[in-house]
């Protein structure tokens, strides 16, 4: 088994690190998020996601796809439930493509992680896009160590996101005084 692990930031990844190396399961990464805006905020979280894997000895795969364009003018109409299934749908089967390409037998998300995305939409998308892409989803529910990470990532000082990731999150968030790009 060889996992090849979308990720969207380095405190979420900071539990999958945990898990598949207690279970002897190698893995990389795969940064492919072109949601994330604005352009300073992707950086922040790649950067991140980079020094992170670096210290802990993985390997990370980048696709730079950055689409703040696309994603306020075309996705602008759609409610949030369907925005957020364009989100996942695209990061999940382009991670199923890349998974296929390069040799691993299964793929996954930290996105399984989160308490606050629509788990049971990312799993089925994650198994169609395994089915269609002839890799197999690695699917478990994550969310019970998703305080863990949290508390890693502080104790490591990464960085820690204030909202999910597209433009519509971060004009929704409670906490955008709080953010700093510097
Ligand atoms: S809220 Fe999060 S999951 Fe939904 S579209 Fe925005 S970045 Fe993607």
């Amino acid at each position: 088994m060889k996992v090849f692990l979308h990720a969207c930031c380095g405190p979420c990844m900071t539990s999958f690190d945990k898990y598949f190396k207690e279970r002897n399961i190698p893995y990389s990464v795969y940064f492919y998020n072109p949601n994330i805006h604005p352009y300073k905020e992707f950086v922040k979280r790649m950067k991140t996601l980079d020094e992170y894997a670096e210290s802990i000895g993985i390997e990370v795969i980048h696709d730079m796809s950055f689409q703040q364009y696309k994603w306020e003018h075309e996705y602008a109409e759609l409610t949030a439930n369907e925005r957020c299934k364009n989100c996942y749908e695209q990061r999940i089967n382009k991670t199923a493509e890349a998974a296929k390409q390069n040799g691993f037998t299964h793929f996954t998300s930290t996105l399984l992680i989160s308490p606050y995305q629509n788990h049971e939409m990312i799993n089925e998308i994650g198994i169609s896009a395994g089915r269609r892409n002839d890799v197999a989803f690695y699917y478990k529910d994550f969310r019970e160590y998703f305080r863990g990470g949290q508390n890693i990532a502080r104790e490591k000082g990464l960085y820690r996101q204030k909202y999910c990731g597209c433009i519509y999150s971060y004009n929704e968030s409670k906490f955008r005084d709080k953010i700093s790009w510097d």
